[in-house]
């Protein structure tokens, strides 16, 4: 028999090794923008049509290339940053494996057209399946312009495995937003299939944050800010008020690098510790510079995972920085009273310091500085009378968290008699650790799970709205809902399906909605918390694509809207439930396939107390 190892032809060799690098539009997005902003632009402009499947296309003002460099561009490991193996520990760029040009032009059309200041005429090359396809001088300005089209053209089987074009959006705009948010010195825009989507002007830090995060933190961030010699630690933590159940405002850079990093997140957190409620996160945009050889990027072309020489320092480092900033701000004069009410609410700020937390406390050197009463645990106590208001303001938003149950009159006598299960209506009901129903049926029992049962009751609910838009109570007062770029996008794509259930969202400025209206069965002041939830659920169900928008927004609603086990229900609500349950199409299961009830026969009783 013959040979059978032959070598791969290079073209299907680079798309192979493109993989690593180019997984989505996002990841072309990201390569461009770090070249530009290694070629020292001062502006950068980012085009995107069709969430970047049809187009990428990235346009700087930065140094350009030489007509001979910008074909030499596209070789794999072709690289103007570094030539020597010791240059690995000295990076300062963005990029330096020469991987992502090649890749791009493995994958995608591409154009280049470059100019540097001292060449009259500039350069366009075409790229093709690896290949220079034309290349010619070109008038064009100072800078380079790169377009790429039709990613995964020529690797269907990688295009089909793109998501919704929402989705592609998403990653596309997390990954503009961490660079926008590490040179902010820089002029940032975002047009998306012809439209303005963000225009940030150069400026400080804090602008850029404000641009990303919304003007309502303009008066809500902290800034953070410790030097020493072995590293330095700048940017903003919210106030705690910022503080959301969605996970979208968190940002690590470190070497103005965006990474990712559960550790580091955990030193956030835990400098919040009963600042904040346990199921939110804290926002913030941390930047971390160390030299360059105490840290290793060099992990994965497309890893966001940092090493350390020492994580254990910057653990406690970042948590002591972030600390010191809330402290801090806890008795600045521009303090405003909502904020002071909430913060001494908590318990932890109520109760006095342990002895050991004092010890820890003094002998942390960052702390060694402070005196007592800049510190969170010392604030001044207002008055009993003001402090009674907030307590009662707090106790009634968990209240109102609870979703509503309607109670609606149901048909008299027995329920429907699907699947068998007779239910009388003046039957007594028993509510078990305020989560199961036991219902009298035949001649046993059935028990349902109130909150799965509610989810399959809803979702039916929200499948029919589909056919028959939903009832909108118009919001009496209109609540704003000022959002993080990325879930500005996701609510806009969302926001006509979500009208269809009652839901009336406008758009309000760069990143903010207006909400005008919300389903009759949702409780007013409810509203953003419902919306935050939503997106939050939303974004864990967009990497499934076998679900239409529509049908993903159904399932995380009916979860979100359903009653939760742990909530006592009135007899009329459990009957009120069993009977809307029973009346469904499918009410044995919910949209995922938990079951909702389950059913204990006589026979089956009978079965378990016979003689063997
Ligand atoms: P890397 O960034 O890792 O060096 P790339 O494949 O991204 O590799 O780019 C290859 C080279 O092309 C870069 O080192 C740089 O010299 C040049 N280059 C890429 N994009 C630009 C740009 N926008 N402006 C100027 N030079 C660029
Ligand atoms: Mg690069």
């Amino acid at each position: 028999m013959a040979e059978t190892i032959h070598l791969l032809p290079d073209h299907i060799a680079n798309q192979i090794a493109a993989g690593e690098v180019i997984q989505r539009p996002a990841s072309a997005v990201k390569e461009l923008l770090e070249n530009a902003v290694d070629a020292g632009a001062t502006e950068i402009k980012l085009i995107i049509n069709d969430a970047g499947k049809a187009l990428v296309q990235v346009i700087d003002n930065g140094k350009g290339m030489s007509p001979i460099d910008a074909q030499n561009a596209f070789a794999r490991h072709a690289t103007s940053k570094i030539s020597t193996i010791d240059d690995l520990f000295q990076i300062r760029t963005m990029g330096f494996r020469g991987e992502a040009l090649a890749s791009i032009a493995a994958v995608a059309q591409v154009n280049l057209k470059t100019r540097r200041a001292e060449d009259e005429l500039g350069t366009s090359v075409d790229m093709e399946n690896s290949e220079v396809v034309a290349t010619s001088p070109t008038a064009c300005p100072v800078g380079t312009n790169i377009s790429m089209k039709n990613l995964f053209f020529n690797v269907p089987a990688r295009r089909n495995f793109l998501k919704s074009n929402s989705a592609e959006l998403k990653h596309i705009i997390e990954e503009f937003t961490r660079v926008a948010l590490a040179f902010p010195e820089i002029y940032f825009s975002f047009i998306h299939n012809g439209q303005d989507v963000f225009h940030w002007e150069a400026g400080s830090f804090k602008q850029r944050a404000i641009h990303v995060l919304g003007n309502t933190y303009s008066s809500k961030l902290v800034t953070v800010g410790e030097h020493t010699d072995y590293l330095n630690i700048s940017g903003f933590v919210g106030k705690p008020e910022t503080a959301k159940k969605t996970r979208s405002d968190q940002y690590f850079f470190v070497n103005r690098r965006f990474i990712k990093s559960a550790y580091l997140h955990h030193a956030v957190a835990n400098a919040f510790d009963g600042l904040i409620p346990k199921e939110n996160f804290p926002s913030y945009i941390l930047y971390i510079d160390v030299d360059p050889s105490q840290v290793d990027i060099n992990v994965h072309p497309t890893k966001q995972e940092i090493k350390f020489e020492d994580d254990k320092i910057i653990y406690a480092f970042v948590q002591a920085a972030v600390k010191h900033a809330l402290a801090q701000f806890s008795i600045a004069p521009s303090l405003d009273f909502s904020l002071d009410a909430n913060i001494q609410q908590l318990e932890a700020v109520q109760k006095p310091l342990t002895e050991d937390q004092k010890t820890a406390t003094a002998s942390s050197s960052l702390y060694a500085g402070f005196t007592q009463k800049n510190q969170a645990h010392f604030i001044a106590k207002t008055s009993h009378a003001e402090k009674q208001d907030w307590k009662s303001f707090f106790t009634e938003i968990p209240a109102a968290e609870e979703p509503s149950f309607i109670v609606k009159s149901s048909s008299m006598g027995l329920y429907q008699e699907k699947e068998g299960i007779q239910i009388k209506q003046e039957a007594a009901l028993i509510q078990i650790n305020n989560t199961y129903i036991v219902a009298p049926a035949g001649g046993g029992y059935v028990l349902f799970h109130q909150q799965l049962s509610h989810e399959r009751v809803l979702y039916e609910k929200y499948q029919q709205a589909s056919a028959h838009p939903h009832a909108t109570q118009k919001s009496l007062f209109p609540v704003v809902l000022e959002l993080s770029a990325s879930d500005a996008v996701l609510l806009d794509e969302m926001k006509e399906d979500l009208a269809v259930i009652g839901y009336e969202i406008e758009p309000f400025g760069q990143s903010s909605f207006i909400i005008q209206g919300i389903p009759a069965d949702v409780m007013a002041g409810n509203e953003k918390n419902a919306i935050e939830l939503l997106l939050e659920q939303f974004k864990h169900f967009s990497g499934d694509i076998k679900f239409s928008k529509r049908e993903k927004l159904n399932r995380c609603l009916a979860r979100q809207m359903a009653i939760k086990a742990g909530q006592s229900l009135s007899q009329t609500e459990m009957h009120t439930l069993i009977s809307d349950l029973l009346n469904c199409d499918t009410p044995q299961i919910t949209a995922s396939g938990a079951p909702t009830y389950i059913e204990f026969s006589e026979n089956y009783l009978d079965s378990l107390f016979t003689k063997i």
